[in-house]
């Protein structure tokens, strides 16, 4: 059987399929005898012990891997595994009303969500979502059969077949055990794909129905470059599979040789290549690809499975230690991307978070996160360039609001003695079709731009970037995506602001090379990608790539501007480009 999906990170590996689905538990509520008390209150605490576990082995795994901000935030879940309020309540409730364990701990979880909504203290308001991830565990030792495997343990190796992936999910994820990942929803932007590139692991999403049709344990190929996935294929399939493996690994060590080549092309124009990166242990790997810093640190990966903030002191050590990973380089970090779920877990989410409350437009509610991030940030840039990249702004006033809170954080600093950067370097990344056409008016606000082309792609268009049913109109190539990073860039040199690009277009050699035609000097990519980019700048002259560039802002469809791409610039397909294109 062959599955057609998107490839969306190249290669090939194969190997047992391990499924996961989700499913939201149901909880039923049991009358229980007198005699099933005990039983019940076993169960229940089976089930804590079976939390206590998995917490300390998560804990001890992220210790281990020195990964010590991360370790403490199960701290505070163990602690609250201890808390009488929490357990013996759940106890009472099961001698009490005679009820079976999960509707004990359900009711429990109710009295306490009353608890905390009545704090004023928005701090502790936040916890909840702790206690909600500490409920969540138990109920699911409860309900889940003993042993049931987490994502940190899991028998590996092990090609991951998921419905979806969520960021949550990929950071408790033990890396190290998944050879290939196939999803049934998502295209080349989704961030499942973006972390498999910045792994180096085959990818292809987009499946549809991947892991309702693949049975659990079967042998499967999945083919990042093709797009394919092949269920228990031929024995000759098998061979061919594995030469071509054994050819993308020549070719990838090749590659690896060009790691201290400049990105320069034929006519001498360079061109700053820098990371994307999700988790900080990725520093490691952009250095190894040559990355001259890190364009991009999307920050929120650092909330982890358990949706936990990081405290000031955790935040102010990950920044620093990517600075001196990167050094003499900058570090851009990403302020908090994230929705209102992560402010208010179980509460209503918006009807469409891609245009909801999201990222700075929580502020006004909640700026307390924002503030420690900043102060954080303000901190650590002492030990080296750190830059501040405001996501998802769509105008003036929201990047206002940003950076007035930039100024209150600072006084505070200030008030209180403590050591910061007072020049830190403040960008503005453009990913919202507002803000992507009104640079003149921002651009003299900040220090910096930076055009997320995967979230003003899916604007501009009107395609969701996670939804494979339309992954075919989502075209970074479109005369419309053109245009607009066309008059961003002229804006933005017109006020002398140097912009960058660091959506995954810029992973594309091809659409690389336009965006060099452009006039864009800085890229920031999956580290996977910087080899090709630059073997691809090395080899095209800048003023041709501008001709071409130019020529393809009057073509009429992102088809006839591939083709002239491809006629004019001689670049082999790119994966990304291939998939979607
Ligand atoms: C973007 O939108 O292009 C971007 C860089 O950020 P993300 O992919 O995390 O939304
Ligand atoms: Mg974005």
């Amino acid at each position: 059987m062959i599955l057609k999906g998107t490839g969306v990170s190249p290669g090939i590996a194969m190997g047992q399929a391990l499924i996961m689905e989700r499913e939201a538990a149901p909880v039923f509520r049991l009358a229980i005898a007198a005699g099933q008390v005990g039983r019940e209150v076993e169960r229940l605490a089976a089930a804590v012990r079976e939390s206590r576990a998995q917490l300390q082995a998560i804990k001890d795994r992220l210790s281990r891997e020195g990964n010590v901000p991360h370790a403490y935030i199960f701290d505070a879940h163990l602690l609250m595994l201890e808390d009488p309020l929490l357990l013996d309540r759940a106890v009472a409730v099961i001698r009490e009303e005679r009820v079976n364990a999960e509707w004990a701990l359900r009711e429990v979880s109710e009295q306490l969500h009353a608890l905390f909504d009545e704090f004023t203290d928005a701090y502790l308001r936040e916890r909840r979502t702790d206690l909600d991830d500490v409920l969540g565990r138990i109920q699911l030792n409860l309900t889940g059969s003993p042993g049931a495997p987490s994502l940190a343990r899991l028998p590996g190796p092990f090609v991951l077949v998921a419905e979806d992936l969520t960021p949550s999910e990929a950071a408790e994820l033990d890396w190290e055990r998944v050879l290939a990942v196939a999803t049934d929803v998502g295209s080349s932007t989704y961030h499942t794909a973006i972390i498999a590139r910045s792994r180096g692991i085959p990818s292809v999403v987009g499946l549809a129905e991947a892991t309702r049709r693949i049975p659990a344990g079967s042998l499967v190929v999945v083919d990042g470059t093709r797009g394919e996935l092949v269920v228990d294929p031929s024995g000759p399939a098998l061979e061919t599979f594995r030469a071509e493996q054994e050819r993308d690994r020549r070719e990838e060590s090749r590659l690896q040789q060009t790691r201290a080549d400049p990105a320069v092309t034929r006519d001498g124009v360079t061109v700053t290549l820098r990371a994307n990166v999700e988790f900080p242990e990725e520093a490691a790997t952009a250095a190894r690809y040559g990355a001259a810093g890190i364009g991009l640190f999307r920050s929120e990966y650092l909330l982890g499975r358990a949706r936990q903030w990081p405290t000031e002191e955790q935040q102010v050590d990950v920044y620093r230690r990517l600075l001196e990973q990167m050094r003499p380089h900058p570090v851009t970090v990403r302020m908090w991307d994230v929705g209102r779920e992560e402010l208010a877990p179980g509460g209503p989410s918006s009807p469409n978070p891609a245009l909801g409350e999201r990222a700075l437009r929580l502020i006004p509610r909640s700026p307390e996160p924002f503030r420690v991030q900043l102060r954080a940030l303000l901190r650590a840039a002492v030990h080296g360039p750190l830059r501040i990249l405001v996501p998802f702004a769509s105008g003036l006033a929201d990047l206002r609001m940003v950076l007035d809170l930039l100024e209150e954080v600072k006084n505070v600093l200030r008030r209180e003695s403590v050591a910061f950067r007072e020049d830190v370097a403040v960008g503005l990344n453009l990913e919202v079709p507002s803000a992507a056409l009104t640079v003149d008016l921002l651009a003299p606000q900040v220090d910096f731009l930076t055009v997320g082309t995967n979230d003003l792609i899916q604007y501009l268009l009107a395609v969701d970037r996670a939804d494979p049913r339309v992954s075919g109109l989502y075209q970074p190539l479109h005369p419309a995506v053109l245009r607009t990073l066309d008059q961003a860039v002229r804006a933005a040199a017109a006020q002398a602001v140097p912009l960058s690009v660091c959506g995954e277009v810029a992973a594309d050699p091809l659409a690389a090379l336009v965006l060099v035609g452009l006039g864009v000097r800085e890229l920031s990519m999956t580290p996977g990608a910087i080899p090709r980019v630059k073997a691809a700048l090395r080899a095209v002259r800048a003023d041709r790539a501008r001709e071409v560039a130019y020529a393809c802002l009057s073509l009429s469809t992102a088809a006839e501007i591939e083709a002239t791409l491809r006629r004019e610039l001689a670049v082999a397909p790119a994966v990304v480009a291939a998939g979607e294109e």
